[in-house]
């Protein structure tokens, strides 16, 4: 539990109708499960960002940075620290230095931007390779983290450079290679670093054919995954030279529930809250699918939802 003392000296730095306190982390989720986390603070610029976290690291409290909590599961019984979520400058887009010359434009865009809003600003703009990140319901900050791809496009491959705060609170730009992307993890997801935004280079294309290939891509997400339920996406990465969503269903779990928690009957590779799931019922879920493909398959799944919290 967080004391009054440091309630009071976050309330220095931060609005106290920005300090949420006790505040329920389903409303956070895409999972739409989890407890409350001591504190949620709604950080509007670098320096209110700066001046949190010296003191949070200063009083040694816990913190957690969250995204759009989409690839995100919080245990029932909430988080005992703070939970930081970036908003205000952060949702920002603007061009970026790199300019038109040789066909390739750039973009700079805030850690919470939507990637939904990323890509669809860059079509307005004519400018193509984000199509592929359209439909993913998560943040750039979180993006970055998790290096997020879908239909063989994937955020590593289009961005020149990210800037961070490192663990002493200086910022840091990091080049493309100094990212270390690589299949779904990056020096973010490695490192105590925030990302606080980040260059993309994207070539001219045209505004339609662009338009078009999102719509497709939306109704490919529609037709295949349980868009229908709360989730967190694909729970599970891809295990190399298989599928998850395959040995889940070879192993005869297409539709295994326990509680609220279902593997999902339209795509065995997520799992979903049917309605009235608890953190533990999603977490039992997780647990059995890698035991029972473990057993029949000698694979060992490993998560991409990451947990935080008491279960
Ligand atoms: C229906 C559905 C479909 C999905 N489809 C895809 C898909 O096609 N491809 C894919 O890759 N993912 C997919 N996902 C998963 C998820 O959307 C991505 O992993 C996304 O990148 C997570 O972003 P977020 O902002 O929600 O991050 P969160 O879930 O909030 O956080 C994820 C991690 O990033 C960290 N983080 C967030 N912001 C920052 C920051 N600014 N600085 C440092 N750390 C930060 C958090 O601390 C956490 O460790 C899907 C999810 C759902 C619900």
């Amino acid at each position: 539990m967080l004391s009054e003392q440091i309630i009071q000296a976050i309330g220095k730095h931060i609005p106290t109708d920005r300090i949420l306190l006790n505040e329920s982390m389903a409303a956070h989720t895409t999972f739409r499960v989890g407890g409350p986390a001591d504190c949620l603070i709604l950080v509007e610029n670098r320096e209110e960002l700066e001046n949190l976290l010296s003191l949070l690291r200063k009083t040694e409290s816990p913190f957690f940075l969250l995204g759009n909590g989409s690839n995100l599961l919080v245990g029932d019984k909430g988080y005992d620290g703070i939970v930081i979520k970036l908003t205000g400058d952060f949702q920002s887009i603007r061009l970026g230095e790199m300019k038109a010359s040789d066909g390739n434009s750039s973009l700079r865009a805030g850690a919470a931007v939507t990637l939904a809003a990323l890509a669809r600003k860059a079509m307005e703009l004519g400018l193509t390779g984000l199509e592929f990140a359209s439909g993913i319901p998560g943040t750039l900050g979180g993006g970055l983290v998790m290096n997020a791809g879908a239909y063989d496009g994937e955020l590593g491959e289009i961005i020149t450079y990210v800037e961070v705060l490192n663990e002493s609170g200086e910022v840091m730009r990091l080049d493309h290679d100094t990212m270390e992307f690589g299949y779904r993890t990056s020096a973010i997801k490695k490192r105590p670093f925030i990302a606080l935004e980040a260059e993309i280079q994207l070539p001219s294309g045209n505004p339609k054919e662009i338009q078009e290939r999102m719509e497709e891509l939306a109704r490919k997400r529609k037709e295949k995954q349980p868009l229908e339920y709360p989730s967190a996406g694909s729970t599970f990465k891809r295990p190399e030279g298989n599928f998850a969503g395959k040995l889940i269903m070879d192993a005869g779990l297409r539709g295994f529930s326990i509680g609220g928690a279902q593997v999902s009957e339209k795509h065995c590779g997520f799992v979903v809250n049917k309605g009235n799931a608890t953190a533990a019922d999603i977490k039992e879920v997780i647990e059995e699918v890698r035991e029972r493909v473990d057993t029949r398959f000698g694979v060992m799944l490993e998560p991409e939802v990451i947990m935080l919290g008491k279960f």
